[in-house]
């Protein structure tokens, strides 16, 4: 089928995967932060499935439909998450491009475009207890040519391997002793959303 069909499907797949853990990543933002996560990515995943379907029927390809999938998400979700993923996904679009069936390489491309957007909108590093500490990781072994499963498999345990560390960044901040023993909400909402990618690819 046309990648642009396969990537509204896999959306789906991602929004329905964000609403089945609503409740826990808002629970472990309420750990230190302001609770809304879950929410979030709800809205946020929503949003940009609407704009994903609506580019396919006016005959967008892949990359125009995770572009415009993108702004939906930053404009409709709120919070820091919505504008970094939002960020991400319209500069993994213009990077995959609509001429040329994707291809490993080339999706391993539009992440790398994806995660440079997200350190230059947040300027968040690793270690900082935010989602780049799984999106960096992921994107390493995406880029050595492994196969998105186990890429997400990196992502998942680096993902968990954040409740050791102190928040630098965003709202957890100031209540950063209080996240101890938790992990960070978005790095785990960012493993929960590769796995379903990668399930829906493999
Ligand atoms: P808000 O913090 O505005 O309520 P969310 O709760 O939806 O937004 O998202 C919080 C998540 O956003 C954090 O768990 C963290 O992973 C991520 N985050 C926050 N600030 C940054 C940043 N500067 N760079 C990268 N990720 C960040
Ligand atoms: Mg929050
Ligand atoms: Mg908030």
């Amino acid at each position: 089928r046309a990648s642009a069909a396969v990537a509204v499907d896999v959306l789906d797949a991602v929004r329905r995967a964000i609403a089945d853990a609503e409740e826990e990543l808002g629970r472990i933002d309420a750990v230190a932060a302001d609770g809304d996560h879950g929410r979030g990515m709800v809205r946020g995943t929503g949003a940009a499935l609407e704009a994903a379907s609506a580019a396919l029927a006016a005959g967008a390809g892949a990359g125009s439909v995770l572009a415009e999938a993108g702004d939906a998400w930053a404009a409709k979700a709120g919070g820091t998450s919505g504008v970094l993923w939002g960020t991400g996904l319209r500069a993994a679009g213009e990077r995959l491009g609509d001429t040329a069936a994707p291809t490993p390489a080339s999706g391993a491309a539009a992440v790398e475009a994806f995660a440079e957007a997200i350190r230059r909108t947040g300027g968040a590093e690793v270690g900082d207890k935010t989602m780049v500490d799984a999106l960096v990781p992921f994107t390493r072994a995406l880029t050595a040519g492994r196969r998105w499963s186990a890429a997400a498999a990196e992502a998942r345990q680096a993902a968990e391997d954040t409740a050791a560390l102190t928040p630098k960044r965003g709202r957890a901040r100031p209540l950063a002793e209080r996240s101890a023993g938790t992990p960070d909400a978005g790095a785990v909402s960012f493993a929960l959303i590769v796995e379903t990618i990668a399930a829906g690819l493999e």
